[in-house]
C-alpha cells in the first residue's frame, strides 16, 4: 500500500543525492584542477626563468601527472641563480623553509650540484626520467610533500644541466581536504532535505488519491451518495471530477434499476393476484352450474325449469365477468384504443339516459352552455353504466340518483344509498375489491366495475374520485381534460 510513496521518496532522495554529488564533485574537481594547472605552470615558469630558457609555454596543459613540455630544452644562458623568491619580500631564505623549497636547483646530469651553491636535488629519481621531456613528480622533501618539475637544458658551457623547481602542496591538499569535508558534510544534509521534501511532496501528492480511495471504498460498501470536493485544477482535480461523474452515473442507473425492479415486482404481484382472483371468481359460478345441472337431471319438470333459469343467470354473470377481465387485460396491454369525438357532455349524457329505459328516476342537472369534451362514446357509455349500476344496486327504491354536468367538464353521479365505510373508500377502485362480499353476494358484483372505470377514465386523460358517507350516500366524480385544439371556455 505504501510502496508508491516509498518509491517516490527513495527516488527523490537518490536523484538529489546524485545531483549534489555530481555538481559538488565537478566543482571540486574544477577547482583542484585549476589550482594544479596553475601550480604546474608556476613550476615550469620558475624553472625556465632559472635557466633563462626561452621557448613556447608548457605544453600538455594542466593537471598533476599530465603534460610534457612544449618545446625541447633550448639553448640559452644560465646565469641567474639563487633563490627565486616570490614577490621578492625581504626574506632570509635560510630561515624560510617555503622560500628554500621554492628556489630552483641547477644540477648536473648525475644529480650533483652544478652551481656555486651546493644544491641537492629535490627528486634525484626524476632526473633520468626527464631526458626525453620535462617531468612532474611528487616527493617528500625535508618532511614537506612537494611537487617537482625536472627539466634538462643545455648550459652555457654546452653541457647538459638539470633544473628542478619545486613547490609545497600544503595549500593544494588543504583545499582538497576542505572540499572533501564540505562534500561529506553537505551530502547527508542534502539527503535529509531530499527525504524531507519527498515526504512532504508525496503526502500532498497522495492526499487526493487517499480521498479517492476512501470514497471508492465507501461507494463499494453501498454509500452511493459519497462525492469528493474538487480542489484546484490539476490532474487530480480532473480525476476527482471524473470519479464524481462516474459516481453520479452509477448512482442514477442504480436508482433507475431499483425503481424498475420495484415497478416490475409490483406489477408482477398485481398480475399474480389478478389471476388468482379471476380463477376464484370463475370457479364459484362454474361449480354452481355443475351442481345445478347434475341435480336438474334428477328433478321434476318445474324444478328443472328453475334450475335452468339459475344456470342461465350464472352464465350471464360469467359472460359479464369474462368481458370485464378482457377489458382489464386489454387496458393492461395498452390495446384499448380511443376513438375520440368532440361531444357536448350535457347532450351526450341526456342521450345516454334517454336510451337507458331502466332508469326513469335519474335527474340531470347541466349548465346552459355547451360543455365540450373529447370522448370515445362507447367507452364513456361503459364508464357511466358502471357508476350508475353501482348507485342503483346500493340505493333503495325510495332513494334518489342524480347526475350533474358542470362547466369545467365534470360528470357527477350521486345517490342517497347506503354509502361506503371510510376504511373501504380508498380500495373501491382496486380490482376485485368489494366492500362486503356477503352484502354484494346477492347483487352478484365481482368488484371489477370501478377498476375498469378508472382504467377507462385514465385512458381519456381524466380522473375519477369517490366520496361517500354511510347512510347518506355516495358521489362518484369523473373529470375530463380540456379537449386538445379547443381552448377552455372563458
Ligand atoms: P361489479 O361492478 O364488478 O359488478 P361491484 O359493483 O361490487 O362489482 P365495483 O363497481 O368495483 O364492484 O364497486 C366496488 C365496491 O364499492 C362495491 O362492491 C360496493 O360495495 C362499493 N360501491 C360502489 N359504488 C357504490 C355506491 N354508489 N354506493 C355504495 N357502495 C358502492
Ligand atoms: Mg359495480
Amino acid at each position: 500500500m505504501k510502496s508508491f510513496r516509498t518509491r517516490l521518496i527513495l527516488s527523490n532522495t537518490i536523484v538529489i543525492a546524485l545531483m549534489s554529488l555530481i555538481v559538488g564533485g565537478a566543482l571540486a574537481w574544477l577547482n583542484l584542477s585549476r589550482m594544479s594547472a596553475s601550480i604546474d605552470r608556476e613550476l615550469a615558469d620558475r624553472a625556465r626563468s632559472a635557466t633563462r630558457v626561452r621557448g613556447p609555454g608548457p605544453g600538455g596543459g594542466g593537471g598533476f601527472g599530465g603534460g610534457g613540455f612544449g618545446g625541447g630544452p633550448g639553448g640559452g644562458g644560465f646565469g641567474q641563480r639563487g633563490p627565486d623568491r616570490p614577490q621578492g619580500g625581504p626574506r632570509n631564505p635560510f630561515n624560510d623553509p617555503i622560500g628554500q623549497i621554492r628556489r630552483p636547483r641547477i644540477l648536473t646530469e648525475a644529480g650533483e650540484p652544478a652551481g656555486p651553491e651546493s644544491d641537492v636535488a629535490f627528486d634525484p629519481k626524476a632526473i633520468p626520467l626527464s631526458r626525453a621531456e620535462p617531468v612532474y613528480t611528487e616527493v617528500t622533501y625535508e618532511g614537506e610533500l612537494v611537487r617537482v618539475y625536472t627539466m634538462q637544458f643545455e648550459g652555457p658551457d654546452g653541457e647538459y644541466r638539470i633544473v628542478q623547481s619545486a613547490r609545497e602542496l600544503r595549500d593544494y591538499h588543504e583545499l582538497r581536504r576542505v572540499q572533501t569535508m564540505a562534500l561529506l558534510f553537505l551530502l547527508p544534509l542534502a539527503l535529509l532535505g531530499a527525504a524531507g521534501a519527498g515526504v512532504l511532496l508525496s503526502r500532498s501528492a497522495l492526499r487526493p488519491i487517499a480521498a479517492l480511495r476512501e470514497a471508492i471504498a465507501q461507494f463499494t460498501e453501498g454509500d452511493r451518495s459519497r462525492r469528493i470536493t474538487v480542489q484546484g485544477n490539476d490532474e487530480f482535480a480532473d480525476l476527482t471530477r471524473q470519479y464524481n461523474l462516474m459516481a453520479d452515473r452509477v448512482d442514477q442507473s442504480f436508482a433507475a434499476q431499483a425503481d424498475s425492479y420495484a415497478a416490475l415486482t409490483q406489477s408482477y404481484e398485481q398480475q399474480r393476484r389478478f389471476v388468482a382472483d379471476a380463477s376464484h371468481e370463475l370457479r364459484t359460478p362454474l361449480t354452481r352450474i355443475q351442481l345445478l345441472a347434475a341435480n336438474a337431471m334428477e328433478d321434476s319438470d318445474s324444478e328443472r325449469k328453475e334450475a335452468l333459469r339459475m344456470i342461465h343467470d350464472s352464465t350471464q354473470g360469467l359472460a359479464l365477468l369474462a368481458r370485464q377481465l378482457l377489458d382489464l387485460a386489454r387496458a393492461d396491454a395498452g390495446e384499448l384504443k380511443l376513438r375520440l369525438e368532440p361531444q357536448d357532455l350535457r347532450a351526450w349524457v341526456a342521450d345516454w339516459l334517454a336510451a337507458d329505459h331502466g332508469v326513469p328516476k335519474i335527474e340531470l342537472t347541466a349548465p346552459d352552455a355547451a360543455v365540450m369534451v373529447a370522448i370515445d362514446p362507447a367507452l364513456m357509455g361503459r364508464i357511466l353504466a358502471n357508476i350508475v349500476e353501482n348507485a342503483r344496486r346500493h340505493t333503495l327504491a325510495d332513494g334518489r340518483i342524480s347526475i350533474e354536468v358542470t362547466m369545467d367538464r365534470r360528470l357527477r353521479v350521486s345517490d342517497t344509498g347506503e354509502g361506503i365505510p371510510e376504511a373501504d373508500l380508498p380500495h373501491v377502485f382496486d380490482r376485485f375489491y368489494r366492500v362486503d362480499s356477503s352484502r354484494t353476494e346477492a347483487t352478484g358484483g365481482t368488484g371489477l366495475g370501478l377498476a375498469i372505470v378508472r382504467e377507462l377514465v385514465r385512458l381519456h386523460g381524466g380522473e375519477v374520485t369517490i366520496e361517500s358517507k354511510v347512510g347518506v350516500g355516495t358521489t362518484v366524480e369523473v373529470s375530463l381534460p380540456v379537449p386538445q385544439q379547443m381552448s377552455e371556455p372563458s
